[in-house]
């Protein structure tokens, strides 16, 4: 579960990119967060990862306060943190299964630690997740030589290899077609629901969102304008 309170950004620029904000994600909850450009839902995410420090208030990961924990305890929560990115960001010359793997090892190391043998139980659940994202038959593949929505569904199982708490998911759809598109979102909220995982998922397609979310909030100059049941959401936000 995630819970931010009193979340606001102001930064060196003056700009508000935050303005209180107050948000609880129970666990197997999928939100999706809409606005326009510049509304702060980048902040917003980048404030839940520590890439962003926030100016006031608190953010909480399963009871435990984590604003402004550094070092080896940041590396920790970042770990309980998967990111799902638009460009998928795999390493292209990795094969899947190679790219799922390191999953395991965000954050600690990747390059120094990666031709250490993996153990077998971290083998079979990247194998069970390639089998769950549709991928299993393209495990040794090359991470360049798959589809945008495959590439999609691989940056899907990193994350997960990681047995976060939290996904926080940056516009995973935005360089798909409208079909593999659906396909991705419902693969993401299915999972999340079955895994019990809260996600934050940060979409400009809202009729997309509102087809597989749970809870849609709304950003707007940094204040939350709408949070809610998708279906009450006016097409004017
Ligand atoms: P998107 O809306 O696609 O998330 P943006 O265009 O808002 O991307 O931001 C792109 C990058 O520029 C981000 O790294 C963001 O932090 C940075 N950025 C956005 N606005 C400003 C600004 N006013 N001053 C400095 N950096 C900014
Ligand atoms: P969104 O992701 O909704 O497009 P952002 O979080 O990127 O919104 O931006 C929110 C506000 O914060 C905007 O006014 C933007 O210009 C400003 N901003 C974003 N990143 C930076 C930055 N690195 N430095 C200064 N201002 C920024």
């Amino acid at each position: 579960m995630l819970k931010l309170t009193g979340l606001s950004k102001r930064y060196d620029t003056g700009d508000l990119a935050l303005n209180d904000i107050n948000l609880t994600v129970p666990a197997g909850q999928v939100m999706a967060l809409i606005g326009p450009s510049g509304a702060g839902k980048s902040t917003l995410i980048r404030c839940v990862n520590r890439l962003v420090e926030p100016s006031h208030g608190t953010i909480e990961l399963d009871g435990q306060d984590v604003t402004r924990v550094r070092g080896a305890r940041l590396r920790q929560t970042r770990r309980q943190i998967g990111m799902i990115f638009q460009n998928h960001a795999l390493v292209e010359r990795l094969s899947v299964m190679e790219n799922v793997l390191s999953g395991r090892l965000a954050y600690v190391g990747f390059w120094r630690s990666f031709f250490r043998r993996f153990p077998a139980d971290d083998i079979r659940q990247a194998f069970n997740l390639l089998e769950r994202v549709g991928l299993q038959t393209q495990f040794d593949k090359r991470g360049d030589a798959l589809s945008g929505g495959q590439k999609q569904r691989v940056g899907i199982a990193r994350a997960l290899m990681q047995q976060p708490k939290l996904l926080l998911v940056d516009e995973p759809t935005a360089s798909l077609d409208p079909k593999t598109s659906r396909q991705i979102m419902r693969l993401i909220c299915d999972l999340c629901r079955e895994q019990q995982l809260a996600a934050i998922i940060n979409i400009h397609d809202v009729v997309l969102a509102q087809q597989f979310v749970d809870r849609v909030v709304g950003l707007r100059g940094g204040e939350l304008v709408f949070d809610g049941d998708p279906k009450d959401l006016s097409p004017d936000i």
